[in-house]
């Protein structure tokens, strides 16, 4: 059973921070063989740099305390890379106004440069996944995400932070690949972390983000940092202290018989239900039975739609560059879907830089809703 290490953080100061970081990161190195004399490679969820009031990247701070703790350890090189969607890391890295105290601690900043085709161990879904190779060259990987709620996965943890390791460009194009499949899309993230699978997995849930996330939900003090030697391990204790037992990424692990089980130490928090988006596909488990056809209309029907509020729309076309089928066009600046072709990968809304879209239930799945809450109240 795997460990995951909890520490307390109220905010994110010096020493509190330093202490929280050797809390949860001191057990995780001695079982990854400790780091004296390592090149070290941290990737951290850089999705987009909004400000210290908006919760979409891991934090500044947060990131330069863990550099100065590598280095303090005994690291011989540590380096920060990743692969924005829209900006470069080192840009992000200025933008956060670390920069300078990165350079001077002697830290690399880079984008991913060197993919390649790797063919999959025998286990994964997938036979082949273009990936960025960097990590190779280091002897310690430390996967460092931030804690979000997320349209299409429901959250933003551990595991899915590693599909940053595919080419941005690709990354649209397996949107596409797996369509509304939602479930095959977790098996991709499952088939990187395999693969790569981080020495160290890192999850900043200090400020967490809530609502309409990974980059346009509300803060949410969580008060907490978690570390553990597994990334599944990791996401299925964190998501659980989010008041999340449902992960689609954690029950598709589960049915492919991978290791979910863990034990939570240290300072443990309280279970905290954060607000989630709403939820991009219904179950049709009960319908069962139903002919295929039935099944495939309401399964058309219970699919959350992205919905534009025009108000808050400035035009900017960013959507319209990031969908994968391209369902969408901008007539006179604002966003009109194609929804027939919209495949609810909700690229648009994660990019969306003044959080204009959102995922709605269809009126289909709001009826729902009553129904199954009008039969349970029957039952009960
Ligand atoms: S409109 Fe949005 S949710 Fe639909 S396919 Fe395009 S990016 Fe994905
Ligand atoms: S990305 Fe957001 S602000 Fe830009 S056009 Fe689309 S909905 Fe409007």
């Amino acid at each position: 059973m795997h460990q995951v290490h909890y520490a307390t953080l109220n905010g994110y100061q010096d020493p509190e921070l330093n202490n929280a970081l050797h809390a949860v990161l001191s057990p995780c190195l001695e079982k990854a063989g400790g780091v004296q004399g390592k090149r070290v490679m941290i990737k951290p969820n850089f999705l987009e740099w909004k400000g210290h009031d908006k919760p979409v990247c891991v934090a500044p701070e947060l990131l330069t305390a863990l550099c100065r703790y590598l280095f303090d350890g005994g690291a011989s090189a540590v380096a920060v890379i990743e692969n924005p969607a829209v900006k470069s890391a080192p840009v992000i890295v200025e933008n956060m106004g670390i920069a300078d105290e990165l350079a001077k601690l002697g830290v690399h900043v880079a984008n991913c440069e060197n993919y390649q085709f790797v063919d999959m161990p025998e286990k994964c879904a997938f036979r082949r996944l273009e990936l960025a190779q960097e990590y190779l060259d280091y002897d310690l990987v430390i996967d460092f995400a931030k804690a979000k709620t997320h349209a299409m996965m429901t959250l933003t943890l551990a595991v899915k932070n590693l599909f940053g390791l595919i080419r941005g460009s690709e990354r649209l194009g397996w949107h596409l690949a797996v369509g509304r499949d939602y479930g095959r899309f977790a098996d991709m993230l499952l088939d990187i972390n395999t693969l790569v699978a981080p020495h160290i997995s890192l999850v900043d849930a200090v400020v967490a983000m809530e609502g309409n996330g990974p980059g346009s939900g509300t803060p949410v003090d969580l008060n907490f940092i978690a570390a553990s030697n597994d990334a599944l391990a990791l996401d299925a204790s964190v998501a659980n202290k989010m008041g999340v037992d449902d992960l689609l990424l954690i029950s598709r692990a589960a049915a492919r018989g991978m290791d979910v089980e863990f034990v939570d130490c240290g300072e443990i928090p309280e279970v905290h239900p954060v607000v989630l988006p709403d939820p991009p596909q219904m179950g049709l488990e009960w319908g069962v039975y139903f002919p295929p056809r039935l099944r495939e209309f309401l399964r058309r029907k219970m699919v959350a739609k992205p919905e534009v509020a025009p108000d808050r729309c400035i035009g900017c076309g960013m959507c319209v560059k990031m969908c994968p089928p391209q369902s969408l066009k901008l007539v006179n600046g604002k966003p009109v879907f194609k929804l027939g072709d919209c495949i609810r990968c909700f690229c648009c809304q994660e990019h969306c830089p003044v959080g204009a879209i959102i995922s709605k239930k269809t009126a289909f799945m709001r009826f729902a809703d009553k129904f199954e809450k009008f039969i349970r109240k029957i039952i009960r």
